[in-house]
Formats: C-alpha cells, sequence, structure tokens
C-alpha cells in the first residue's frame, strides 16, 4: 500500500507505507496492580507467552519491515528473564529500544547490564508525587523508593528518560508537584496522559473519571508548564476526550505508523483492538510480520476512508483525526466503524458526557488489577 489513499471525492488523502514503531507487549506479568491498567481483563499465562527465540526472529522481521523504535513493554517487561537477550536482538538489528518499566524487577546491576546490551531509552510510570500516593494506586508497597533509584540509575547512566504519568480523579489536581517532580528526577520527557477507559480500566470509571473542571485545569496548567519548562522538559498530553468536542487521532490512523504485538504473539494496530469482535488478529507464530501488516483483513479493516460513515465520510476533519478510536466507537455505539462519540458530531456525543459527568460525579471504589499465575 505504497500510493496514496484517496477518498471518492479526492479530498482527502492518507499515504501508507511501512510502520516506524512497534509495541511488544512481552509479558502480562506485572507486580503493580494499577486500577488504570489497559490491558486486557484475560490476560496471557506465561506459558502462552512467545518464547525468547520467536520474539528475536519477529524483531529481525521488523527491522525489515522498516519498523525503527522498538517499545518493549507489558505488564512489566522485567519481568522476563531474557530481557537482555530481546535487547540485544533490538541493537543486533539497529533498532532504539524503549523498555517501558514500572521501575520494579530492575536493580542497578541489570540495568547497566542492559545499557552495555544496548539500551536506548528508559520510560518509567509514576504512579503518584509520594510513596502514600504511589504505593496506593500501584498496590506495591516499596514501588515508589524503588522508582525513585531506578530514575537515579538511568540518569546516572546517561540514558534518556521519560516519564509517564497517568493522570485521573484522584491524583489530577496534584499534576503540578507531578511536573516539578519530573525535573527533579532528570527526566527530559513527561508524558501526561489522562486516563483512557480501555481493558481493566473499564472497571474503574466511577472511581477515576476526573470532572470537566479538573479536566480543563489540566489542560491549562500543561500549557503554562510547557512554556516555563522550554529546554528544560519536554511535556506530551493527552487531553481527557471524555470532556473533549473531537477525538485524538488514535494510533495516527488505523495501521498507518505502528503496531502491537500482545505476549501470545498476535498482532494488533493498537492496544485495545482485540475490542472489536468480529476482526481476526493473525499470529507470528503463523504468518511473516509483513504480511500480516499490509494483507492481513483487521490491519485493512479501517485504512483510508471507505469504511467511513457520515458524519465522518464528509467531513473536512477526517483526514486529521481519521473518525477518531475505532475501538471507542464500538464499546459506545457498538459499532467499530461509527464516528468516534467523543466527537460532538456523533448521536452519541450528548450521552457520553452525561456519563462521564455522572461518573466523575459518582464516589467508586479502587478495583485492583489482578494478575494471572
Ligand atoms: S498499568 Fe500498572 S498494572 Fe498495568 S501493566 Fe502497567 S504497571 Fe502493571
Ligand atoms: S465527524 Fe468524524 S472526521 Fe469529523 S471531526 Fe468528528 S470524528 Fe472527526
Amino acid at each position: 500500500m505504497d500510493a496514496p489513499v484517496v477518498d471518492a471525492e479526492g479530498t482527502a488523502e492518507i499515504t501508507y507505507g511501512p510502520p516506524i514503531a512497534m509495541l511488544a507487549e512481552i509479558t502480562h506479568r506485572c507486580p503493580l496492580s494499577c486500577p488504570y491498567c489497559s490491558n486486557p481483563l484475560e490476560l496471557t499465562k506465561r506459558d502462552g507467552e512467545l518464547p525468547t527465540e520467536i520474539w528475536v526472529d519477529v524483531f529481525r522481521q521488523a527491522a525489515e519491515l522498516g519498523v525503527l523504535q522498538m517499545h518493549l513493554s507489558g505488564g512489566e517487561p522485567a519481568s522476563r528473564r531474557d530481557l537482555e537477550d530481546l535487547v540485544t536482538a533490538c541493537r543486533d538489528h539497529d533498532l532504539y529500544s524503549n523498555l517501558i518499566t514500572s521501575g520494579i524487577g530492575l536493580t542497578e546491576k541489570r540495568l547497566t547490564g542492559l545499557k552495555e546490551r544496548g539500551l536506548d531509552h528508559v520510560q518509567l510510570s509514576l504512579q503518584g508525587v509520594d510513596a502514600e500516593m504511589a504505593d496506593l494506586i500501584g498496590g506495591y508497597k516499596g514501588g515508589y523508593s524503588r522508582k525513585m533509584d531506578v530514575a537515579g540509575w538511568t540518569t546516572s547512566l546517561d540514558l534518556p528518560l521519560t516519564l509517564n504519568a497517568v493522570m485521573h480523579e484522584k491524583n489530577i489536581d496534584r499534576l503540578p508537584e507531578t511536573i516539578d517532580l519530573a525535573v527533579r528526577m532528570g527526566a527530559r520527557r513527561l508524558e501526561v496522559a489522562t486516563v483512557q477507559f480501555h481493558g481493566w480500566a473499564v472497571k474503574n470509571r466511577a472511581a477515576l473519571m476526573p470532572t470537566r473542571e479538573q479536566a480543563k485545569l489540566a489542560g491549562q496548567r500543561v500549557a503554562e508548564a510547557r512554556e516555563r519548562l522550554k529546554g528544560v522538559l519536554v511535556i506530551d498530553y493527552v487531553p481527557a476526550d471524555h470532556h473533549a468536542d473531537y477525538p485524538k487521532p488514535c494510533m495516527g490512523g488505523w495501521g498507518s505508523t505502528g503496531l502491537n504485538i500482545v505476549p501470545d504473539g498476535r498482532v494488533m494496530p493498537c492496544h485495545a483492538a482485540h475490542t472489536i469482535p468480529h476482526l481476526v488478529f493473525e499470529n507470528v507464530r503463523d504468518k511473516p510480520l509483513a504480511d500480516i501488516w499490509w494483507k492481513s483483513e483487521a490491519f485493512n479493516a479501517y485504512r483510508g476512508f471507505e469504511w467511513m460513515q457520515e458524519p465522518c465520510r464528509s467531513c473536512p476533519r477526517k483526514a486529521r483525526d481519521f473518525g477518531g478510536c475505532r475501538c471507542q466507537a464500538m464499546a459506545i455505539a457498538g459499532d467499530a466503524a461509527a464516528t468516534d462519540p467523543v466527537c460532538i458530531k456523533s448521536p452519541l456525543h450528548a450521552q457520553l458526557q452525561e456519563a462521564a459527568e455522572a461518573d466523575a460525579m459518582s464516589d467508586g471504589t479502587l478495583t485492583f488489577r489482578t494478575m494471572p499465575v
């Protein structure tokens, strides 16, 4: 699909090439129990995970396909004893490797060894700005202290550090402290990601949904901090889409720039795509990665514009946001080809916002993620 895909009126086009980035979810195992976890309810157990040799071969195939960045994720990727071999495979195939971690399972010696094997970047999750909040949300006593250690080892090793802070009703008011902490920890980049309701997080909508006012204030605080910290800290921001008027350009367009491989080897266009029940996701155990990217039904299902319904089909924003998130359309409209209900032009927009307000006003209790054995 090297040629541009143009809509019927010739007014919008998208060009598809090879993927740039791959998210390798090498395990679902994780010592933390975050209530906002977007991993699916049905987790892959250890004996269902791809073995080392298949991951290594998949990394080779990814590099040949054109992938430049390999995000090693989970679950907690440090839960796998072969993480070192996987980082080595990234280096062998000139893939920029990013370790997305809670920090638990890393020691100074292990991190040093990973750097020696070619690790390029560390992305550390931050569940709170102090031990009380972080250990509560992560469901792991001592997690905050270990994170501080990991951040220190990372910067001492001259590895670039990004922090990922999921913001929700319980911590969004402490965003200024989160930003200050990121600066103190020596991070180069902070991702302020308002909670997305996929996977386990759906169970915690009432406990985690921020109010409209909280979301608006967070946006203002990010804008102010971006200005103030130019040259010190880059801040990425995922706003609270349930309180927005237009959807985000989910994945930069379905099957356009990135792909995910889940622990059992199925290949998906995004992290939550398994929630679309009629799609069949092919597995790297059975098919070459390039065939899955270019030819599989699931990857081609929502590429281009032909699949769109009104109001997206004739909308001037369609090459900007691609109609929003297919998984959110599935979850709320019951149709993955519908306009994302976040959009003000969706007939479900008012209903979505009312439900978000109701959840934001209610006091749900946190349900912590449980792990497969
Ligand atoms: S969100 Fe929390 S529980 Fe889920 S994988 Fe990440 S660290 Fe583990
Ligand atoms: S109608 Fe569709 S394409 Fe237009 S802004 Fe809304 S989601 Fe985007």
